[in-house]
């Protein structure tokens, strides 16, 4: 349902909205704000905001740093809280040139285009994230730590679990925004958490996850607790990933079902997959952006290391989860929380139109558990794995034709820049690790 500009000017009065906050997000998938004030919602509805792009990471153009936001009426949310009865709303928007053209580095634009082609194919995409992070504690001077309320020492017992608490009053902002909310539990392990959102259209999703991050750590903050996205912060624990169930509609209904395969599964589905496994390798830059991103993708911690799919277990890439008829769905298990959800949602989906338009199939199930095969094992059976490192991921994006053409050249390449350089200075520092492994013994 489309709402008027009408009616979210009547809204804002009716629930006494002092401020705006004109969102997007960067390159990297970090939001940002504009705020404004009631008095110039009118002009801001009409497009007319603008702000200074060159100080936005990844927007920078030579000649053009002038841009506008021109926000999607369909995200006018109210934050549930107030500050002395006044409340302060959100609106995603859409990035412009003063000429009037849409910005080519707008990731939200960029999700869009690869929303037009599945639309112009017959397809909408549905897709519901299982977002996971850490709550941890902060220290006496008010910066965040890696302590954990629940693996507190031996005398730390308290009657309350803060993170529990933190994580419920997210979830109760969440449901007021108008999210639904499927479940929310502590995950594996000490301070970790999990929020899942019921499917959207996947333009609402990639909007969603970032609101999301946005109100879990200001929800965190009220509890004295800092939330992370990041995706391994503890060495030996399990690592934060961002599972991301997804489906095709065609004409109102699931396209990925099919009663008479013995998977339950359509062609379409069984292409999709493909898609998904062919570009696994160039995909993982975006999905996986980050150096600790491939802390987290080894064996040992439910996080996909090979590149296989599965209707069974849980060590596959690709697992289809048993729903059938509506409920039919992939869930893609690599990405993690510190993927721009906007440009991840877009490699996804056209991953799995470029399975269906190149009908990729995806090869036979992998009913065992890879983690116990051997290397040669894998190699009779083509299980290939994810890249392994920031390094690696960007060689394979880099050589993408695919991916070139999905973000488009400005995004691509400033990816590339961003990316080599955090490998560079990354490479050269010395780690405690090392430290402490060669200090003495050499
Ligand atoms: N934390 C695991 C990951 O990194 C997932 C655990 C789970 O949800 N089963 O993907
Ligand atoms: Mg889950
Ligand atoms: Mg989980
Ligand atoms: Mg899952």
């Amino acid at each position: 349902e489309k709402i008027s500009r009408e009616k979210i000017l009547r809204i804002a009065e009716e629930k006494n909205v002092e401020f705006i906050r004109l969102q997007f997000v960067d390159i990297l998938g970090i939001i940002k704000n504009v705020a404004i004030t009631i008095e110039q919602l009118p002009a801001a509805l009409d497009g007319k905001i603008m702000f200074d792009g060159s100080s936005i990471e990844g927007y920078t153009r030579i000649h053009e740093s002038d841009m506008y936001l021109k926000p999607d009426y369909d995200t006018f949310t109210i934050f549930p809280w107030a500050n002395n009865g006044s409340c302060t709303a959100r609106m995603m928007c859409d990035i412009y040139l003063p000429d009037g053209s849409p910005f080519v580095g707008c990731p939200r634009g960029i999700l869009k285009k690869a929303i037009a082609e599945a639309k112009a194919m017959g397809y909408e995409m549905f897709a519901g994230p299982e977002p996971e992070f850490f709550l941890f504690e902060k220290d006496e001077n008010g910066n965040p730590t890696t302590n954990t309320h629940d693996s507190g020492g031996y005398f730390d017992l308290s009657p309350v679990d803060l993170g529990g608490e933190a994580r419920r009053d997210t979830v109760l902002a969440l449901k007021k925004m108008g999210f639904e909310v499927e479940a929310a539990h502590h995950e594996v392990a000490p301070g970790q958490h999990e929020i899942d959102f019921k499917y959207t259209p996947v333009l609402r999703t990639a909007d969603n996850i970032a609101t999301f991050k946005f109100v879990t750590k200001v929800v965190a903050m009220q509890h004295n607790l800092h939330a992370t996205f990041m995706p391994k912060p503890i060495y030996g624990e399990s690592g934060s990933g961002m599972h991301v169930h997804q489906s095709l509609y065609q004409n109102g209904e699931n396209a990925f079902y099919d009663p008479s395969d013995k998977n339950g599964l359509s062609k379409i589905a069984y292409y999709y997959i493909g898609g998904l496994l062919k570009h696994a390798k160039e995909t993982t830059a975006i999905l996986n952006p980050t150096i600790n991103s491939y802390k987290r993708l080894v064996p040992g911690y439910e996080a996909p290391v090979y590149i296989s799919w599965s209707t069974q277990n849980r060590s596959a890439l690709v697992r289809v989860p048993s729903a059938r008829e509506n409920g039919t769905r992939l869930e893609l298990r690599n990405p993690d929380p510190t993927a721009n959800p906007y440009l991840a949602a877009a490699v996804m989906l056209k991953a799995g139109l470029s399975g269906i338009k190149n009908k990729i199939d995806p090869g036979e199930q992998t009913t065992d558990n890879i983690y116990e095969m051997s290397y040669q094992e894998r190699k009779n059976r083509g299980i290939s794995s994810l890249p392994s490192s920031m390094e690696e991921a960007i060689k394979y994006f880099q050589e993408s034709q695919f991916m070139r053409e999905t973000l488009g050249e400005h995004t691509f390449n400033h990816l590339v820049e961003a990316k080599k350089i955090e490998c560079s200075v990354y490479k050269k520092q010395v780690h405690q690790w090392e430290i402490d492994q060669y200090l003495t013994t050499y």
